[in-house]
């Protein structure tokens, strides 16, 4: 059956979405932290959808809120209004005002992509029609034109990003920075150079007659995702918005992978004392189970001036099915103490990682904040990157032939980073210490096997 499947998927699906291994997988069933195969085998997903399904497979909870909503008003049209849309954007909009004492406003979409497009629409109408957009290098905001174009990756934004102009200005990516100079002492060096390029007209985005800037807003994930997981300094944040501030540009953080306590927190960015202009949310909002995204902005921004009634509009925006879940999503998370719990977790997984990293000279880099980690995978130097590695690792793990405690089973790894050496590790966040523990003796297994 596998074999059929296989041929029909090689002659009739588009590649374009899929990455083939040479071990093509089609799993059958999912639970909790779990794939299953068609035989039953289990695999242990590091990568949950791009965390997405961050509370699990199946998370009874969240089935139950979906399943109740389907029974009662799965459908209406956005145009007229249900109770989950009203109280979903209240709840986002009411966390802001508490965590920053910010007031705003929030607009859904459908994806990731779709609602990094609206944050590109409202930025640039805020500031007058400016199209040039600021963002990092190693940055990833998705694949459709306005988010191609802000993306760093020369592959895609050459192919896809035909849009407006963006600017990429180097992330702190410490482990790769200049030897000899600590983390923060690096953060503040790339803020230094992004501070330089304001210093005269020639720099090329800043205007002293006019006394303004022609870009618009500096679009950012605090934590960079496909990026490969790199954590930035602690104060970095802090002092880039002082230059943002200075020269009139907006702060877009860009949530969809780092936001719902992958990092142990709301979003990724209440780690780094800064406010955000516009929030971007998306993926694990509804644990990926009916896809809802939006933006969240500060009411200066979003207002019927930039925004009129109806201009920005898409069918299945803030559908019934979304909205139910993110709502029951926020409403469990803040319940339970989960920001504690994810920060518990994560230190001991990370402590796994770190005596992973002392028995594997491939290893050349761990780190994570929350469950959102990293383990970087090099040459036996501990730092070349080694890409074709870390394919071979992906495979190996996708064959389901790793043997813990005398079972059969595999494992889920997705790759990041800027030389794709990364493995970016995205448990569920209600992994349990017995998983993490069955996590690291899997990785350690399939290190001894792909360099043996
Ligand atoms: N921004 C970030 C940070 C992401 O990780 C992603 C998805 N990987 C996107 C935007 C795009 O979201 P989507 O794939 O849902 O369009």
């Amino acid at each position: 059956e596998e074999a059929r499947l296989l041929a029909l998927e090689a002659r009739y699906c588009s590649h374009g979405d899929t990455v083939h291994y040479t071990a093509p997988k089609i799993f059958d069933r999912c639970e909790g932290s779990y794939l299953y195969d068609a035989e039953g085998l289990p695999y242990l997903d590091l990568q949950m959808w791009y965390s997405a399904v961050n509370f699990g497979y199946g998370n009874p909870r969240l089935n139950t809120a979906l399943t109740r909503q389907l029974n009662r008003l799965p459908q209406v049209a956005s145009q007229y209004l249900h109770a989950e849309k009203i109280e979903l954007a209240a709840l986002i909009a009411q966390r802001a005002e508490k965590t920053w004492g910010a007031s705003g406003r929030v607009h859904f979409n459908v994806g990731g992509s779709q609602a990094v497009e609206d944050a590109l629409k409202l930025v640039r109408n805020a500031k007058r029609g400016k199209g040039t957009m600021f963002a990092f290098e190693g940055g990833y905001h998705g694949r459709t034109l306005g988010a191609s174009a802000i993306t760093s990756s020369y592959r895609y934004r050459r192919r896809y990003g035909h849009f407006d102009r963006a600017l990429f200005v180097p992330f702190p990516y410490h482990f790769r920075g200049p030897k000899g100079m600590d983390k923060e002492e690096y953060g503040a060096h790339c803020v230094q150079q992004f501070a330089r390029l304001f210093e005269s007209e020639y720099n090329g985005v800043w205007d002293p007659k006019a006394g303004e800037a022609e870009c618009a807003a500096f679009f950012v994930e605090a934590i960079q995702g496909t990026g490969g997981y790199v954590i930035p300094p602690k104060n970095f944040f802090i002092e880039l918005k002082k230059v943002l501030d200075r020269y009139g540009i907006l702060l877009v953080v860009d949530e969809i992978q780092m936001g719902v306590y992958r990092t142990g927190k709301l979003w990724s960015i209440e780690h780094f004392g800064v406010t955000p202009d516009v929030l971007v949310f998306g993926k694990a909002i509804t644990n990926g189970l009916n896809p809802l995204s939006g933006i969240w902005a500060r009411d200066e921004l979003i207002n019927p001036t930039v925004f009129p009634p109806g201009s920005t509009h898409s069918t299945f925006a803030s559908n019934p099915l979304g909205t139910a879940v993110a709502l029951e999503t926020l409403r469990m998370v803040e319940e339970a103490d989960f920001g504690a719990q994810v920060a518990a977790k994560g230190a001991y997984f990370l402590a796994g990682l770190e005596e992973l990293k002392r028995r594997h000279a491939v290893i050349g880099d761990v780190d994570g904040l929350g469950l959102a980690l990293r383990m970087e995978i090099c040459e036996a130097d501990g730092y070349t990157p080694n890409k074709a590695l870390v394919d071979r690792m992906v495979e190996v793990a996708l064959a389901g032939d790793l043997v813990v405690g005398g079972k059969r089973q595999g494992l889920v790894l997705d790759i990041g980073g800027y030389h794709k050496n990364v493995l970016t590790l995205a448990p569920s966040l209600l992994i349990t210490r017995e998983e993490i523990d069955l996590a690291i003796k899997l990785l350690d297994a399939l290190l001894i096997r792909v360099t043996r």
